[in-house]
């Protein structure tokens, strides 16, 4: 659709202008953001450091040329006990030079309630039989549970460990990233592909494409077999967003990953996170319609209940989200579309004071997060969002404490039920254009590699994809 690609690159190149100005606002400017957008992930910050005036952002749109469409006001995202308005969208109102056709009509994709999504059995069976799910057809149904695929023991199980890597505006972030990653293996085991015995170590980007002048670094990091993922156009927070815009918000994404400035084939786009992990129910319709077979925009283990050791595994939405139900930051959600995979954004989990020694620092960083974030949900259980943002800059771990976090998250996995440690990272945050912050480049990079290379010294740990991850799960094969 010539019109509407390049209508997206002249909104990349306004994006672009404005970074150098934006990276000079001084450090100061930190304290007086507003909370919003920030809770969880706050990537656009990354490069942005000061609160973008709501007059400013209105003017971009328009020079962008984006069709801006009503918005239904919704009510307190905190009130649970709300139920989500529903508002269908028009055909008369879609901005239909971003939309395929093929969009027009999902938007029929008819919406049905689920009635158990908060009374989840996470000790039923898992929904997958031992000879798997075979070939893909879009029509998984598999419930929450914390048993692995396929009746299969935790110690039958590869650890695996997924890592994404978000909004990636810089090609020397990106390519650090390819870099680390390519210059690790897997543990040899018995070499049998089906469980990625001693391949190179991948990650998964998940690219908005508003930062399209790194769009070379993503190209070279598609062609070196690292997934490419969608994470919208611009980078907004769609809480309020209608269907219809967050249709054109991922196919805008998508048209732009399949040109030649980046050559991914439209069959290898599998998962769409939202930004600052804000969604609602036309969120999961939306990417549902578009085919991708994951979302990992929701957040899981927030639960009392779990600690790391007995984390739900991947489910798909058909039956809801156990973790939507509780979380009051979220729309409870009530429709859900089938055979979408959630692979979630899990929590990790910094270790409790009678640990902090094995792990390398002193005890008192639960009390920490504590002082900093008192009303997060799971922090007194020492709980973080499951992004590098979160722990970096939400909550300011120092490097041994970032380093601790993920060491124990995984320690925990493999003690328990080895559900996949699926974590965000930033690509922008392991470069010297990255927001401020009092640990040094050089060990925010070394905490991230000394990570990987301390999970991989642990025979079953595999770092995959995340498509890789679901791979296996829809068709689990046990270690040999
Ligand atoms: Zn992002």
């Amino acid at each position: 659709m010539a019109a509407a690609t390049s209508g997206l690159v002249r909104r990349q190149g306004a994006e672009g202008a404005r970074d150098p100005v934006d990276k000079l606002v001084p450090r100061e400017d930190k304290a007086e953001r507003p909370r919003a957008g920030r809770e969880t992930e706050a990537p656009g910050q990354v490069q942005r450091a000061g609160p973008e005036p709501e007059a400013a952002k209105g003017a971009r749109r328009e020079e962008a040329g984006v069709v801006s469409l009503p918005t239904p006001v919704l009510p307190s995202r905190g009130l649970r006990t709300l139920a989500m308005p529903r508002y269908r969208v028009t055909a008369a109102s879609l901005p239909t030079p971003v939309l395929p056709s093929r969009s027009l009509r999902t938007l029929a994709t008819p919406r049905y309630r689920v009635t158990a999504a908060s009374g989840v059995d996470a000790d039923a069976h898992s929904g997958i039989p031992a000879t798997g799910l075979g070939p893909w057809t879009g029509n998984d149904n598999v419930p929450p549970s914390a048993n692995p695929p396929g009746g299969l023991k935790p110690e039958q199980v590869p650890m695996f460990v997924a890592m994404g890597s978000d909004d990636n505006p810089q090609i020397d972030g990106v390519n650090w990233v390819v870099g680390l990653f390519n210059g690790l293996k897997n543990p040899p085991g018995s070499d049998q592909a089906a469980t990625y015995d001693g391949t190179t170590t991948k990650a998964t980007f998940y690219h908005a494409s508003i930062y399209s002048s790194a769009a070379s670094s993503w190209k070279a990091a598609y062609q070196a077999g690292f997934e490419t993922g969608d994470h919208t156009v611009a980078h907004a927070d769609g809480s309020n967003f209608s269907e219809a815009k967050w249709l054109s918000e991922m196919q805008g994404c998508i048209d732009f990953l399949t040109t030649s400035a980046v050559g991914v084939k439209r069959a290898d786009l599998w998962g769409f996170r939202t930004p600052f992990l804000r969604y609602n129910e036309n969120t999961f319709f939306a990417a549902r319609s578009l085919d991708f077979w994951y979302d990992c925009s929701i957040e899981e283990g927030q639960q009392p209940d779990q600690d790391g050791t007995n984390f739900l595994w991947p489910y798909t939405l058909d039956n809801g989200s156990p973790a939507n139900a509780i979380d009051p930051r979220r729309p409870h959600i009530q429709n859900w579309p089938k055979g979408l995979w959630e692979m979630p954004a899990y929590q990790v989990i910094t270790p409790p004071d009678e640990e902090a020694q094995k792990y390398g620092i002193p005890p008192g960083l639960r009390a920490k997060l504590l002082r900093i974030h008192a009303d997060r949900v799971g922090v007194r259980e020492g709980k973080i969002t499951g992004l590098d943002y979160n722990l970096w800059y939400d909550f300011l771990l120092t490097a041994p404490e970032f380093l601790a976090t993920l060491k124990y998250s995984l320690d925990q996995r493999r003690k328990g039920n080895r559900a996949p440690v699926l974590f965000g990272m930033h690509s922008a945050i392991y470069t010297n254009q990255a927001e401020p912050l009092s640990v040094s480049l050089n060990d925010r990079q070394k905490a991230i590699a000394d990570f990987l290379k301390y999970a991989l010294t642990y025979p079953e740990v595999r770092i995959v994809t995340s498509k890789a991850v679901l791979d296996w799960i829809r068709n689990p094969v046990a270690l040999k």
